[in-house]
């Protein structure tokens, strides 16, 4: 898809709405394969000039996704794709797989999740 000011402010609002429902900290929003080249080298590494080959990718620990919208051929798959990677934010300790896959039908039907609480050190007996 083409990725314009109108579409560009689409992206970010769909975020904010999606991050909210979420319950996750707004991450870092990048659209464009030059966008990810600019990021600092160890923040990217790994998936930084491959990054163009997926629709999405998330950088867990910088609190970032590219959303990489020219190749997104359209508005269904960009919705899945926001809700895919945010999942991922949401979801850090889980791998994609079918309890993944159904975390993301759940965000694109409107649901909602609480915000994630590390489990506490056992207390010392
Ligand atoms: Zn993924």
């Amino acid at each position: 898809m083409r990725l314009d000011p109108e579409m560009r402010l689409g992206i970010l609002e769909k975020i904010g709405v999606y991050s909210e429902r979420f319950s996750i900290p707004e991450p870092r929003v990048l659209l464009t394969t030059r966008e990810v080249l600019e990021m600092p080298k160890e923040a990217t590494a790994g998936r930084r000039t491959s990054a163009y080959k997926y629709y999405g990718v998330s950088y867990l620990r910088h609190n970032a996704v590219f959303i990489n919208v020219r190749k997104i051929p359209d508005e269904k798959e960009l919705e899945k794709t926001i809700v895919h990677e945010l999942i991922h934010m949401r979801f850090q300790y889980l791998g994609h797989g079918r309890r993944f896959n159904r975390l993301v039908r759940r965000g694109l039907r409107g649901g909602g999740f609480a915000p994630y609480k590390r489990r506490t050190a056992p207390a010392a007996i």
